[in-house]
């Protein structure tokens, strides 16, 4: 375990690919480089709240909170072996080509070479995000806000546990100073807490890290970032100078299938699926205005900003995805002399998702979704979806309490135990009783083909169905706490999410469906962009 001054620090990205010549924070087209060099802004009271053992065990830092990795999380020092950069990339956002983008906020502070969670070896990117201005801040201050800081480091943590694919969080720091921000977009803005998170992640590289250069014609730049994304994360898709970038781009392509079905699966919606909020490594990145379905609805969108187009809606994800993917071809386009591969690979998207999601879905009902069973899975699949849509249900708590319907109960039986799972029991209509009582009897039929007591199908469901997950009143609560000062509610929070599947005596409450008064205040209905 090492002080932060002496962990393993490495330059790659900035050794090895082309860099802005300047090193100010003018706001500039950047052209021909992968970043500009950058310093934090220092900030005037820093304050840890929260550095994460786990993540610090990936890096061999030492977890304990000292002055100087206070300074060092929250942007006031820069020690040496650190080469802090913001990294140039486009983007298109909600389906327009929005052009140069950039880490407006975020801000490498080095590479470390640590391990993996098996304890194999493992680069590490350490950002700060929201410490303070780069060239490609725009009109804004490249600070944020303790609410959305507080919220990236939840829910990546928390994403972690539930064993999706996500960059981590490392820490959280109070800056002390106060950032202006007009959360509701109307002519109200307040001063809030202004807070550095510190994420970690192999690599930040996005989808619209390749399209930048890609729409500038920059061959040369965009060859030489494919290339360095191929011998760090992709070592199998090079051979001396041959480049596969279609096998590059079908790695990506299954990888992004395999994390959506993943938010899929835990009621997970991102909110902001802009190609620059894609990672190039299959992970959840960029934790905004996401939220969690609390009663199952596929047309459900946290984000204002998406409010009238719902692009970025729950059950569009995997659409979203396979957009976002084709413009990721279209970028490596210039790079290969036949385009019909990559044609190839973006069009098995829908394919390989579905098979994916189905297989989901049938674990969720605590069933193989591999085996030849010979039955309809199809009508039990999508006699659940209209059973889920139907009524407001709670999808989290719904998978759960089906665990404990023994099987072969008839539908009064069922509903007792799930009641709690609706948000209005009494006045479940009976067609909606009729539907469960039309549902239930194929799929105590699939069970009994799975050939499995109860206890096994408990046991299945209770480890991919969570029990506990960042609900957005939960998050709120928290900030609210955090902000008024009280420093036990986000570490217990946190202490929950760490095992999202197994039911903790005395932490009932973390487990209840979003109350009432949650349903339609900001930040536990409506989630804004700004942050
Ligand atoms: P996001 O929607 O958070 O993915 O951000 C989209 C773009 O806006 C990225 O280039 C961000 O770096 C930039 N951005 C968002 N908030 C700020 C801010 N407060 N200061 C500077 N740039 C920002
Ligand atoms: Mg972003």
């Amino acid at each position: 375990m090492s002080e932060i001054a002496s962990l393993a620090f490495e330059d790659q990205f900035v050794r090895e690919l082309p860099g802005d010549p300047r090193a100010d924070n003018t706001l500039r087209q950047v052209m021909k480089a992968c970043y500009s060099r950058v310093q934090p802004t220092a900030v005037a009271r820093p304050e840890l709240l929260v550095l994460v053992p786990e993540v610090c065990a990936l890096l061999d830092l030492d977890p304990t909170i000292t002055p100087e990795v206070t300074e060092v999380l929250a942007g006031n020092r820069v020690v040496p072996g650190m080469a802090p950069y913001a990294a140039c990339y486009g983007g298109h956002q909600f389906g327009t080509w929005a052009g140069q983008l950039g880490d407006g906020r975020a801000i490498t502070l080095a590479e470390v070479a640590g391990h993996d969670t098996e304890g194999n070896p493992q680069r590490w990117e350490i950002q700060l995000k929201g410490a303070g201005p780069t060239p490609y801040s725009r009109r804004a201050d490249g600070r944020a806000v303790l609410r959305s800081s507080l919220r990236e480091l939840v829910c990546s943590e928390a994403m972690f546990h539930l064993g999706v694919p996500t960059t981590r969080a490392l820490s959280l720091a109070l800056t002390g100073d106060p950032v202006q921000r007009d959360m509701l977009y109307d002519g109200n803005p307040r001063h809030e807490p202004g807070a550095v998170v510190c994420r970690v992640a192999p690599s930040f590289l996005r989808f619209g890290s390749y399209e930048i250069h890609a729409s500038r014609d920059d061959h040369a730049t965009l060859r030489a970032l494919v290339r360095f994304t191929l011998e760090r994360y992709y070592p199998q898709y090079i051979s001396g100078d041959r480049l596969d970038i279609a096998g590059f781009l079908e790695d990506v392509m299954q990888r992004t299938a395999f994390m959506v079905a993943e938010w899929m699966r835990v009621g997970f919606v991102h909110g902001v699926m802009n190609t620059d909020n894609m990672s190039i490594l299959g992970l959840t990145i960029d934790y905004g205005p996401y939220g969690w379905v609390e009663p199952f609805d596929l047309d459900w969108t946290p984000n204002i900003t998406d409010a009238s187009g719902r692009r970025y809606r729950f059950g569009n994800q995997p659409a979203v995805a396979h957009w976002n993917l084709a413009q990721l071809g279209r970028a490596l386009a210039p790079l290969v002399d036949d385009v019909e591969p990559l044609r190839r690979v973006i069009d098995a998207f829908p394919g390989v998702f579905s098979s994916l999601h189905r297989h989901t879905a049938l674990r969720k009902l605590g069933l193989t979704g591999h085996r030849d069973t010979g039955t309809d899975d199809e009508t039990l699949l999508s006699g659940m979806g209209e059973l889920l849509v139907g009524a407001e249900i709670d999808m989290t708590l719904w998978f759960r309490f089906l665990a404990e319907v023994p099987s072969g109960s008839p539908a009064d039986r069922a509903f007792s135990i799930l009641r709690e799972a609706y948000y209005a029991p009494a006045e479940l209509a009976s067609d909606q009783r009729t539907a469960l009582a039309a549902w239930l009897p194929t799929y105590w039929a699939r069970v009994a083909v799975e050939n499995i007591d109860d206890q096994e199908r408990s046991h299945r469901m209770n480890s991919i169905n969570p029990i506990y997950v960042p609900r957005n009143y939960l998050l709120q609560q928290v900030i609210e706490a955090t902000e008024a000062g009280n420093r036990t509610a986000l570490p217990e929070l946190m202490e929950v999410l760490r095992r999202p599947y197994v039911e903790q005596p005395g932490r009932e409450k973390f487990a209840e469906k979003r109350p009432d008064w949650a349903r339609n205040k900001p930040g536990c209905s409506m989630l804004s962009c700004s942050s």
